[in-house]
């Protein structure tokens, strides 16, 4: 059978999982999508940077207007505790260099506007099946979900993010998360005399912790903070945590740093608070029949604003590789040759800028406060292979 007619599996409905079965279908491939979640939760999260790279993906099948609707701006400006400014990433030129400008959105409503394209294009995505096993053969593999039911076809790609049951299934033994010693929180609010601060996101290398906000083309402060802390919460300790008891670690942490992060902080109605995680390094992305993509096979930290846009460059790289090779085992293989090596570098260029955010004492901040402004011009520079990053659709992969 050619690899053309085959049937497959997608596990999880995010970022990936809906632009994978886009693509899948674009070459005569019928995908199904099956989400954990029983609902779709298009307030879930907060936000993310997507860049030029993986906006590039997307436009393979929507306009960006379409999900440039509630945006800030990606444009990056850097201060110190002090409030004095040390450096900028700036993206004026990046629609003319690469085709798209870096912005963040709201996670839910990426995930949604890119879930209807699919489902307006016929992809079927069935709701509250969590994929519990995976199981193969020479001839199919197997998805098994905890309400009891099972799926097969003729192969699968888990696009369940970073807690992936389908990387877990397949490697039980393969590395576990690995903590970065940073804790993220983050949120909208809405703030009166902060307009005129529109245009970039002001990120501030404060004294205990980091802080950043940026107004929204709709007038809304988007923010989010990263907190040092050595030991690895537990999801129960970082869930128990009452709104107002957070609020008040957080003008704790941020009580000497300029504002108007206290007042955004006190105007906080929900902060949505989890532990920063990295995938160091997986070396197989796949076995047999079952290939991982996206933060399933790399999960990355979110220092340098490239998990959304990794996940995206995956689905097409994946796609031409299913397209032009003969055989599944190869397709997977040379998707990962292909990427591997890119991921890895992004993966520990994000986790180098977030070991920059935490300080450990005084002494280390002053010689910090003294390199950040070498260290924000290098980063600017260092992102231009990133951004670049441009996949033809067309080119054939051999
Ligand atoms: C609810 C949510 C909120 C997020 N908020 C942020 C944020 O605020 N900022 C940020 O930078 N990143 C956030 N992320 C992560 C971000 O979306 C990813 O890092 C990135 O987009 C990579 O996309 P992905 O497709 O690999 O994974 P994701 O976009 O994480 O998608 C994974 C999907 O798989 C589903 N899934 C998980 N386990 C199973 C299972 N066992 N069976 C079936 N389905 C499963 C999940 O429900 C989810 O829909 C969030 C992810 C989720 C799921």
């Amino acid at each position: 059978m050619s690899i053309l007619k085959k049937k497959a599996i997608l596990i999880g409905c995010g970022i990936s999982g809906p632009v994978m079965a886009l693509f899948l279908k674009r070459i005569g491939i019928e995908a199904t999508i099956y989400e954990a979640q029983t609902q779709h939760r298009d307030d879930a999260g907060a936000f993310l940077g997507i860049s030029p790279n993986g906006l590039n993906v997307l436009k393979e099948f929507m306009p960006l207007d379409e999900v440039l609707t509630d945006f800030t701006p990606g444009k990056m400006t850097f201060f110190n505790a002090r409030n004095k400014s040390i450096g900028e990433i700036d993206n004026a030129n990046q629609n003319e260099l690469y085709g798209a400008e870096t912005v963040q959105l709201k996670r839910g409503l990426l995930n949604k506007a890119i879930r209807e394209v699919a489902i307006a294009k016929g992809i079927n995505i069935e709701l509250g099946k969590k994929l519990t096993a995976i199981t193969q053969d020479e001839k199919s593999a197997t998805a098994f979900f905890d309400d009891g039911t099972n799926v097969t076809a003729d192969f699968i790609i888990g696009c369940d993010g970073i807690h992936s049951a389908a990387r877990k299934s397949l490697f039980p033994n393969g590395p576990k998360l690995s903590y970065t010693g940073l804790l993220s929180t983050g949120g909208f609010t809405k703030l009166t005399n902060v307009q005129d601060l529109y245009g970039s996101i002001r990120m501030t290398f404060g004294e205990r912790a980091f802080f950043a906000y940026a107004i929204s083309n709709l007038g809304d402060v988007w923010w989010f903070n990263n907190i040092s802390r050595k030991k690895e919460p537990s999801r129960n300790e970082l869930t128990a945590m009452e709104l107002n008891q957070l609020k008040d670690t957080l003008l704790d942490l941020h009580k000497n740093d300029p504002e108007p992060i206290a007042d955004i902080i006190k105007s906080a109605n929900k902060v949505e608070i989890y532990p920063v995680y990295d995938i160091p390094f997986l070396e197989k992305w796949y076995k047999g029949r079952v290939c991982l993509i996206g933060d399933s096979a790399h999960a990355t930290a979110p220092h340098i604003g490239q998990g959304a846009s990794l996940a995206l460059e995956d689905t097409i790289v994946l796609a031409k590789c299913i397209r032009d090779l003969p055989g599944l085992e190869a397709a997977f293989d040379k998707f990962q040759a292909l990427r591997q090596k890119r991921v890895q570098k992004i993966v520990r260029e994000a986790r180098k800028v977030g070991d920059n955010k935490t300080v450990p004492n005084k002494f280390q901040q002053f010689f910090r406060d003294l390199l950040l402004p070498f260290f924000v011009k290098m980063e600017a520079k260092k992102m231009d292979w990133v951004y670049s990053y441009k996949v033809d659709w067309n080119e054939k992969i051999s």
